[in-house]
């Protein structure tokens, strides 16, 4: 079991990343800070390595990882090709919250990308991340630092929760900017949004023209369909509670959510709702987290994934509001409807 060592690069952004980098090298796990969530990092060039990720969070072995990089041409040496629509997305995104999947090269070991003939590549603009890859001198694979199932880490604590003693080093820094992992876009002869996030499909449009939204985004998968992302088969993003959301107006989700919240109750289960400033008002004399304010979405999606983690397991029930799928909203809902297991009400 590895001896896991903690480094704070809150102040001192490439603390420990030296250290992070030799891990690396030599086959070990490092759990470091992104723009978006908590990553789980190994050689992704290394198959022995890579291996180790999907033992320390439990993942299934076919839903593929991304690589990240530290500087833009990186990607000659992964893709096959890098096609024009990634070029002008790279320029306007990168470094940032996308990541984009092309034709993967020879380099590009089948356990990165579970056997698919592409490969998912990202360059996150977090100092401290950008430092520790920089010092691997390799692309680093990494998928989001948390066991498999769970809400992503959005602080160092969330990952010290989860994988203690299962990586080698944990670098510290400290609440991630967003809260969300990175919009995923397959540049597919129609551009697709396999996962939604920070970057906006209203965003990508402006520069590349029509994308399209990937179905699993927004409802469960039929029973035999394939998923064009692996990753979205899977329960996703669950606390150890019941998540509930319901939808329609402000007042009539907080109707639903005040008729569901006062039976549970009277069941004897620990209910919490997940309000905005906005709607908080609906629910006197009931339990209430305010997540952010439903005019400020980047609050929402940055608050949404501590939340569900703060509430697993202290609550039995964890009622939430649906938003408009609108710009992050997508995001958000995205997450929300899969830590619900798609439990939605709209009456
Ligand atoms: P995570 O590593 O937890 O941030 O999840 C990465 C997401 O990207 C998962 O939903 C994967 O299924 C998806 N992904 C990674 N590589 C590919 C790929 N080559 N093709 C399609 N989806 C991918
Ligand atoms: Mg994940």
């Amino acid at each position: 079991m590895p001896d896991t060592k903690l480094f704070s690069t809150i102040t001192q952004p490439d603390n420990g990343t030296r250290l992070a980098g030799q891990v690396i090298r030599q086959g070990g796990l490092v759990a470091f800070p992104t723009e978006t969530v908590y990553g789980l990092g190994a050689n992704g060039l290394d198959p022995d390595a890579v291996m180790r990720i999907f033992e320390a969070k439990g993942r299934p072995q076919d839903n593929p990882l991304i690589l990240h990089v530290a500087r833009k041409s990186d990607v000659k040496q992964l893709w096959r090709r890098v096609p024009d629509t990634a070029r002008a997305l790279m320029d306007e995104f990168w470094p940032g919250p996308l990541t984009l999947v092309c034709a993967r090269s020879g380099a590009v070991p089948d356990e990165v990308t579970a056997g698919l003939d592409t490969v998912a590549v990202r360059m996150s603009d977090n100092k401290t991340a950008l430092a520790f890859i920089r010092a691997a001198g390799v692309p680093i694979a990494a998928p989001s630092a948390n066991t498999s199932g769970k809400p992503s880490p959005t602080c160092a604590q969330h990952v010290i929760d989860d994988l203690w003693g299962k990586v080698d080093v944990i670098l510290d820094g400290g609440q991630c900017r967003i809260g969300m992992e990175s919009t995923v876009l397959l540049l597919a002869k129609r551009p697709v949004i396999l996962r939604p996030g920070a970057v906006t499909r209203e965003q990508i449009e402006s520069r590349i023209g029509a994308v399209e939204v990937a179905p699993s985004v927004l409802s469960p998968l039929a029973e035999g369909e394939r998923a064009a992302s692996p990753g979205m088969k899977y329960r996703h993003y669950a606390p150890d509670a019941q998540v509930i959301v319901a939808s329609g107006t402000p007042s009539a989700a907080a109707g639903i959510i005040r008729r569901e919240y006062d039976r549970a109750e009277n069941d004897g289960r620990r209910c919490i709702i997940l309000a905005s400033r906005e709607t908080q008002p609906f629910y006197r004399g009931r339990k209430c987290d305010i997540i952010g304010s439903s005019a400020n979405m980047e609050e929402m999606c940055a608050n949404l994934f501590s939340a569900l983690r703060r509430y697993s397991g202290s609550a039995d029930v964890i009622f939430a509001e649906s938003v408009s799928t609108d710009e992050l909203g997508l995001a958000y809902m995205n997450r929300l409807l899969r830590a619900s297991g798609f439990t939605i009400l709209n009456r």
